[in-house]
């Protein structure tokens, strides 16, 4: 098989191209420098997507994007590209509770912004532009899936070998000395490798709309409201009377967004009401939980939903992937400026203990949070009001948690 394709790298969506043209945002500079040399490929077993013009019905499917991921995309140029099409900034975020007054608001005070809700497609279309500005340097095939990957023995305890063979499903092969699976949470990469992974489904699926505001707002605050059968967002959108909905209840919609508003309610923010939701954008999505028991094995690192899957109550599913391509980008640069083998597990093991940190964390609060608000027993309500209420009193505890979810 050697030798039937360019000697190769990933499976994984990484190299930065050029610096970003924002001054004010933060630069992640030098992984172009030490990984010049390096071949990459990447794999996408879907088609190209390239938006050739924006179309004026907003998508459903948007995601909220951290300050921490909008600087990784801003470091390789994809923000631009975003910031050139459409998406919306929000600076204010209210979470309450349906079974009781308590409420937490996370507010901006130095007007920085909380984060931006981008249409997926256009976070696609971003990076499929910068892939192409790089084009000497990563290779990407598209509908190209991969169905085989081979290490030969002994594997995978150790390091010796230096290739990983890829069978593509139209029969043509490669190699690499590093394989980076970021194949979704049900990875065919992690599932080769033999890496547990430790996964429940919950009984809950999210149902996600564009709705359609009764009257014209600032529309700069995310609303969450937590119903006993799963909470409700509201996700400020690209114009005045427009916002997107995911509601993790999969009860009836509108059932669902009769709730959201709120009747006892006093010092605190209105959410804006709807005039109707965009039937035709309504889509329905199974929820669960999912986390590799490690992250890297010799010439190997798991990234995004196929090392972790989180249930979307935070917004941090692909912030965490973003997380990661950071972090395994600096390991493994400076294991390339150190004229390290890449596959080699002694740097990557850096970037699992690294992330594992952080994801697990997030993964725990995120499984708290939803079992806590699934209930209306008395004494859950009354614990979930104290801590709620407390949280919202403490300001050093609420930055905290507005610094963890930035990055
Ligand atoms: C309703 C909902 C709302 C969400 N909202 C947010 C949000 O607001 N903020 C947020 O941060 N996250 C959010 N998330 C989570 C986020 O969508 C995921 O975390 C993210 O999409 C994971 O990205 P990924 O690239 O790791 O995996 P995926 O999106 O699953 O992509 C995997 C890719 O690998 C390719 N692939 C798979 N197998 C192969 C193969 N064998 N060969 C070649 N290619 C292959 C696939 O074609 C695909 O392109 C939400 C999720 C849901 C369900």
């Amino acid at each position: 098989m050697r030798g039937q394709g360019p000697p190769l790298s990933s499976f994984g969506v990484w190299l930065a191209s050029r610096a970003a043209s924002d001054p004010s945002r933060p630069r992640r500079q030098g992984y172009d420098i030490h990984f010049h040399d390096k071949k990459i490929l990447l794999l996408e077993a879907g088609p190209k997507k390239v938006l050739e013009k924006l179309s004026e019905t907003y998508s459903n499917r948007v995601s909220s994007i951290s300050p921490g991921s909008a600087t990784l995309l801003s470091s390789f140029g994809a923000w631009d590209h975003i910031c050139n099409m459409r998406y919306r900034a929000f600076r204010r975020m209210q979470v309450w509770d349906a079974c009781s007054e308590a409420l937490i608001m996370f507010d901006k005070d130095n007007l920085d912004d909380m984060g931006y809700i981008v249409e997926n497609d256009v976070i696609m279309h971003a990076l499929t532009k910068q892939l192409e500005a790089v084009s000497d340097r990563v290779t990407v095939l598209y509908r190209s899936k991969a169905i085989r990957y081979t290490w030969p023995c002994p594997f995978p305890m150790a390091d010796s070998s230096p290739w990983v063979h890829i069978t593509l499903g139209d029969g043509s092969t490669f190699q690499t000395k590093l394989l980076i699976g970021a194949d979704g949470h049900n990875s065919g990469v992690r599932q080769a490798v033999g890496i547990q992974n430790v996964s429940w489904n919950y009984d809950q699926s999210a149902v996600v709309a564009t709705l359609h505001l009764s009257e014209a707002t600032e529309n700069n605050v995310a609303w969450q409201r937590f119903l006993p059968s799963g909470p409700i967002a509201l996700l400020p959108w690209s114009d005045a009377d427009h916002t997107d909905f995911i509601d993790t209840a999969g009860a009836m919609l509108q059932y669902a967004v009769s709730l959201l508003k709120p009747t006892k309610v006093s010092a605190r923010q209105l959410p804006p009401s709807v005039a109707r939701v965009d039937a035709k954008s309504r889509v329905l999505f199974p929820l669960g939980l999912g986390h590799a028991a490690e992250y890297v094995r010799p010439r190997v690192a798991l990234i995004g939903d196929a090392a972790h899957r989180v249930h979307p109550l935070a917004g941090q599913g692909v912030n965490m992937g973003f997380g990661d391509i950071s972090s395994l980008a600096h390991h493994l640069s400076t294991a390339a400026f150190n004229g390290k083998d890449l596959g080699s597990v002694s740097h990557l093991t850096g970037y699992e203990t690294e992330r594992q940190r952080h994801n697990t964390a997030l993964l725990a609060a995120t499984d708290l949070l939803k079992r806590l608000y699934s209930t209306s027993a008395s004494p859950l309500v009354l614990l979930r009001t104290w801590g709620l209420q407390a949280t919202n009193a403490v300001s050093p505890l609420k930055e905290q948690i507005m610094a963890f979810a930035s990055k």
